[in-house]
């Protein structure tokens, strides 16, 4: 009990991150450092060293759940009027 470390890494949206050699924690540039198809990884770097600080993966799910949620349509069958055959 009494290990704090794992709660750092709920914040990584925050603009600064603790920074193991600066010894505190700095504010951290965003990098876009990789992309697939499914996901995109960014890495923090500290401003202060240069090192990098962290990770964050967003993947494309998290992109389509931001948009609206619209409901897939269905193609609507376009029924022939009956009734009219001579
Ligand atoms: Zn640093």
């Amino acid at each position: 009990m009494g290990t704090m470390s794992q709660q750092q890494f709920e914040n990584f949206t925050a603009s600064s991150l603790y920074c193991e050699k600066c010894k505190t924690a700095m504010p951290v540039r965003e990098r876009l450092l990789l992309i697939l198809p499914d996901r995109e990884l960014y890495d923090y770097l500290c401003t202060g060293c240069g090192s990098s600080v962290g990770q964050r993966e967003v993947t494309a799910g998290d992109k389509l759940m931001a948009r609206a949620a619209a409901p897939p349509r269905r193609p609507r069958r376009s029924v022939a009027p009956r009734g009219l055959v001579p």
